[in-house]
């Protein structure tokens, strides 16, 4: 019998798959496209385009799909068949190497913060020949970038493969004039934890809460709620482990090496994580995971709910983006190795990242997070929204003595933990600080604050850019040293010099508390009070020149993608507040007044010191809710005039968000005071419990 690891990348049109169907100069062809030394001609790309669709009709596939993902987050495609007429009018499958590299959408269907308009919509997506195509549900996927008439970047593709090209670049150039000179690529490797709720899908329909906006407007934890913790590693619920083994298979039948799943902190929250590889296939695979995740809930009666917080006073969700660089020889960068005092090369490339951040925290932030993010940051779950660096507490020090000159640390010996059974087990340089949003875990860094809603392709565009930013003016600088001999004293001196001015941003203590946030302040570390005011970092004169010099986006493109971020804001709380004003009137008012008529029925009952008691407070909260009901429908109803979209977007989060919060305060005293019958939606109670 065979074992299901046995169909581990059945449908993934692989390296392997192409090295055993394309002739092989055909296949060296592709090779040297892959390793950027050469662009794929026509005649390549028939016969890749020939094998491809052979190998798809094998497995039954109808249509191909020029797969590419818009600026909205989510993924496009539009699907054409395979099948033609020939000259003799008889019916064939073709696929040219033309419709493999190139094809026309419509541009204007998609966002583009203004690039483009309605009269000049053609757009072209071209073929990412760096990410494999695949096959789900019989359809052949073409994974591409995506492209305006004119040439403006119309994706989160394109300026993800320029940023991983800048990156290495000057990463290279640092290694070559280190002790490596036979590197010629540096590429950025990338692992992404996914943590995710699953819902029973028929409570899921009666909360139109959910359904519209993917997260509860109002609803309390249950009083078991300190329990919840011990659902974290506990056993995974049947259901839900039935829904993982379906996951898992899709996952490996399309080559992603899903590896770790486990219940995370919250009930019903899970996480997923696949094992990291490059980033431009890595954000490629969690776009894929999120699209399985969800379809394969449904199959499963369940919903997948990918929002940042879905329920409030409980652990929201990220998407853990670990990060390392990893040369053409397999030399992992940020790996300490056992002296990391002595290793020129970490300590260099450390520095770098840690100037990189500390300069452009705010971008980062900005770039990692959305409105829904706003409820996950800050309280003491997810990571703070101040951005810092952990080193942990070893690495730390000897950064800072080697501020001061102190080359010569303590013999730094490897931690080793022992157990009986086996020899010694090494322990990683760092320990864990799950407070962190930057946590160097050992020869990587795990950035936490990205959003588990949002594609992981912008947040490692600016991480690889502010970091070539970085690389590139240690790379100038090592380039004026002639003596091969002055290199390493050089070095040493950038280090100094960038933990000199740029040590605020290490903090490997608890990021939780209260001696942090009036730390960081002093510090002035950057602190945005909420998400839509760090847009305009994007905005800054030396941030658009940051990101046009390095040739990731114009200041057109850069635009627009702010355009389309404050519109982001702007709909995700108008129909925040349309939905909860309708549930309000269509539901929750009515409900009280179903309630009063309960304890009117008898005018005995009524006289109860308790009925007394509750028609009073019933009457009180039925007041304040119309009140507030009628003045978020004036505040939505009668809007000021805006100059401009950030200036509307500031205005939702400004004045109606905090109107939603009072809101949600009178009916979360409603939940306790209106009895079950008339309590209009399940519970956060019956929620979490459904799926157990
Ligand atoms: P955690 O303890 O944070 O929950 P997990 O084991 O769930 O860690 O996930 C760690 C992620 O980091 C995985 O996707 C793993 O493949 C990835 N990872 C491991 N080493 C590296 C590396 N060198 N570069 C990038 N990602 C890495
Ligand atoms: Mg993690």
């Amino acid at each position: 019998m065979s074992h299901i690891f046995d169909l581990f990348g059945i449908y993934v049109f692989d390296e392997a798959k192409m090295r055993e169907r394309l002739p092989h100069p055909v296949y060296q062809k592709w090779k040297t496209t892959l390793a950027k030394e050469d662009a794929l001609d026509q005649v390549t790309a028939d016969a890749i385009a020939h094998a491809m669709k052979s190998w798809a009709l094998e497995h039954q596939v109808t249509h191909y799909s020029h797969w590419f993902q818009p600026l909205s987050g989510s993924t496009a495609k539009k699907q054409d068949c395979f099948l033609e007429p020939n000259q003799q009018s008889q019916a064939i499958a073709r696929f040219s190497g033309k419709a493999l590299m190139k094809g026309e959408g419509d541009a204007s269907s998609f966002p583009n913060g203004g690039l483009r308009a309605t009269f000049e919509a053609r757009g072209y997506t071209y073929w990412d020949c760096t990410s494999f195509a695949f096959i789900k549900d019989h359809v052949l996927y073409i994974p591409t970038i995506f492209v305006s008439y004119n040439g403006e970047v119309l994706d989160k593709k394109t300026p993800l493969l320029r940023s991983i090209e800048c990156l290495s670049t000057h990463a290279t150039r640092i290694l070559n004039k280190l002790d490596m000179p036979h590197v010629r690529r540096v590429t950025p490797m990338v692992g992404l934890e996914q943590e995710y709720f699953l819902i029973d899908k028929e409570l899921y329909h009666r909360r139109n809460d959910l359904l519209q906006c993917g997260r509860t407007l109002f609803g309390t934890m249950p009083p078991k709620g300190e329990l919840v913790s011990e659902h974290y590693f506990g056993s995974i619920p049947k259901r839900v482990e039935c829904f993982m083994k379906d996951v898992n298979e899709k996952l490996w039948k399309l080559g992603i090496y899903a590896k770790t799943q486990h219940n995370e902190v919250a009930p019903c929250q899970f996480e997923i994580a696949p094992i990291f590889c490059n980033t431009n296939v890595a954000v490629d695979q969690n776009l894929i995971m999120m699209d399985i995740l969800k379809t394969t809930a449904d199959e499963h009666n369940f919903v997948c709910l990918l929002h940042e917080k879905p329920f409030a006073h409980v652990n929201g969700s990220g998407k853990h983006n670990n990060f390392s660089l990893v040369s053409d020889d397999g030399c992992n960068l940020f790996d300490p190795g056992e002296q990391p005092q002595e290793n020129i090369r970490f300590l260099l490339f450390t520095c770098a990242l840690i100037k990189a951040i500390d300069l452009h925290s705010d971008l980062l932030q900005t770039a990692s997070s959305c409105y829904s993010n706003d409820y996950r940051l800050g309280g003491s779950e997810a990571p703070p929204a101040i951005i810092s660096i952990c080193m942990g507490n070893h690495l730390e020090s000897i950064l800072l003595n080697l501020e001061q000159g102190n080359y010569d640390i303590t013999n730094f010996s490897q931690n080793k933990f022992q157990m009986d059974t086996l020899k010694d087990i090494p322990k990683d340089t760092s320990d864990r600080n799950r407070t962190s949003p930057f946590a160097f875990t050992g020869n990587k860094f795990e950035f936490r604050m990205l959003g588990s809603s949002l594609s992981a392709s912008t947040t490692n565009v600016v991480l690889n850019t502010i970091l070539a930013d970085s690389l590139k003016e240690i790379a100038d600088q090592l380039d004026q040293i002639e003596n091969a001999k002055e290199i390493t004293t050089t070095a040493l001196s950038i280090c100094q010099n960038i933990i000199k001015n740029h040590k605020r941003i290490l903090f490997s203590q608890d990021g939780y508390s209260s001696h942090w946030q009036e730390e960081a302040k002093k510090r002035k570390l950057f602190h945005a009070s909420s998400y839509v005011y760090t847009i305009s970092s994007y905005m800054k004169k030396e941030n658009i020149e940051l990101f046009r010099k390095n040739n990731i986006y114009q200041p057109q493109e850069l635009k627009a993608r702010v355009n389309i971020l404050y519109e982001d804001v702007i709909s995700s709380i108008q129909t925040e507040a349309h939905v909860l004003a309708l549930m309000c009137k269509q539901h929750f008012i009515p409900s009280i007044i179903k309630e009063l008529q309960f304890y009117f029925t008898s005018s005995q009952v009524a006289m109860l010191p308790y009925c007394q008691h509750q028609i009073e407070l019933l009457t009180k909260l039925l007041e304040t809710l119309v009140s507030e009901h009628q003045l978020l429908t004036a505040q939505l109803q009668e809007l000021p005039i805006f100059e401009s979209k950030e200036q509307e977007a500031y205005y939702y989060n400004d004045v109606i968000v905090p109107q939603l919060k009072v809101i949600r305060k009178i009916l979360d005293t409603l939940e306790i005071e209106l009895s079950s019958s008339n309590y209009p939606f399940p519970t956060y109670e019956e929620l979490f419990s459904s799926i157990y």
